[in-house]
């Protein structure tokens, strides 16, 4: 075991600290996936993952990372040679339009710009000009914490005649997208976010209106093809028309447990009070968000990193001296920003601790800091809320 005086915090958007009794549950000897013990095990999954898409529909299992689930859509919605909509504002908007590309689309990318939420409005406008069947967007944009208005774009989409699909690959399960009431076509995600869970596992959930474009559609696929996988899931007992991720879903039986212990509502409330005070300790120490001040931005929180400092010191201060693993900015925005994360097994002195070693390390980068002005300030949110206790063994 390592140091404990240098005890690991991991506080990124994905992979994210795992419970411990999710890895417990994954030590488990191996298990054929046709026998009946997993069998059980994959039909609760595939249940609990429809409390937690809160929807009807089969939510179709991959194995795979978050960028798997999203290839499934790209592979079962995209028309070669037909226009495919993109509206993007950061990098992972941006693998929607790398993937429209590779499946063949005339894809149509309309860009908010990191930082910025994609506005309804401005959707409109472009489906009005390029007229598309089919929209992809994302709804937790994890480069810049910023968290889009899928129900409002989900509406638009409609308006227009077109089908949404979603990538919820670090949102879902930390702040709302409940897809059948917003109506929302297709919802992607991966098991390492939110979901408390090993990277491997990508979701793809689609309604029927998706599945029945998708049948005509799409050009290329084969083990991302929609149908050869509903088939399966739809089958009594439920099947997985390829060998599935045994281990995976040994885990995220125990994760889905976790969650509807929890409750999703309380599981939201949960990542809103750690983005509020998150915010409130930026706020202290006088910095500036990345992108808008938004009470729903409750994934990630991006901080512009001050001026005159090497920025990208920052989180390699706080890895390698404090041991409390951020991210720091993607593409362009390296060395810009910090990104805490509070997506998945986080608590309040996850918080805190990440924003003790913050400080720190922006100290020893060269930046005045009063140590504790920010730490202080995410304690009184915390307290203010009522001091979230460990629930009694
Ligand atoms: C993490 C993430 C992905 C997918 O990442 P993988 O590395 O393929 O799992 C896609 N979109 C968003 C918004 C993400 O945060």
């Amino acid at each position: 075991m390592a140091n404990p005086f240098v005890k690991q915090y991991l506080m990124t958007a994905g992979p994210t600290p795992i419970p411990p009794a999710v890895s417990e549950a994954m030590a488990q000897p191996m298990l054929y996936h046709r026998a009946p013990a997993f069998i059980e095990v994959y039909a609760r999954c595939l249940e609990g993952l429809r409390l937690v898409f809160q929807t009807e529909n089969d939510v179709l299992c991959f194995a795979a990372s978050g960028s798997g689930g999203m290839e499934s859509a790209a592979a079962n919605l995209v028309e070669p040679g037909e226009p495919a909509l993109v509206a993007s504002c950061g990098k992972f908007g941006e693998r929607w339009v790398e993937l429209c590309d590779a499946f063949g689309a005339r894809t149509v990318h309309l860009d908010a710009g990191w930082g910025n939420k994609v506005e309804p409005a401005e959707l409109e406008r472009q489906l009005r000009e390029t007229p598309a069947k089919v929209v992809f967007t994302t709804l937790s944009e994890t480069s810049t914490g910023v968290v889009n208005d899928i129900q409002a774009l989900t509406q638009v989409a409609h308006d227009a005649g077109a089908l949404i699909a979603v990538d919820a690959v670090s949102g879902l399960g930390a702040v709302p997208i409940p897809q059948d009431e917003w109506g929302v076509d297709v919802v992607v995600a991966g098991s390492q976010k939110a979901l408390m869970c090993p990277p491997g596992l990508g979701f793809a959930s689609a309604n029927d209106a998706a599945l029945e474009f998708a049948a005509g559609a799409g050009a290329h696929r084969y083990y991302f093809d929609w149908q050869r996988t509903v088939k399966g899931q739809r089958k009594d007992p439920p099947d997985s028309p390829f060998t599935p991720a045994v281990t995976l879903f040994l885990g995220l039986d125990v994760a889905l447990r976790l969650i509807e212990e929890e409750g999703l509502e309380q599981v939201f409330e949960r990542h809103r009070l750690l983005g509020r005070a998150a915010r409130a300790a930026v706020r202290a120490l006088d910095l500036e968000l990345f992108g808008p001040e938004d009470e729903n931005a409750n994934v990630v929180t991006a901080i512009k990193l001050p001026e005159g400092i090497d920025g990208a010191t920052v989180p390699k201060l706080m890895r390698d001296r404090y041991g409390v693993t951020i991210a720091g900015g993607q593409g362009h925005l390296k060395g810009r920003i910090a990104r805490i994360a509070h997506c998945g097994y986080f608590g309040a002195f996850d918080i805190l601790t990440t924003f003790a070693a913050f400080e720190m390390a922006l100290r020893d980068a060269g930046h005045e800091v009063e140590l504790g002005t920010g730490v202080g300030a995410a304690q009184a949110v915390f307290l203010e809320a009522g001091v979230p206790v460990a629930a009694p063994a």
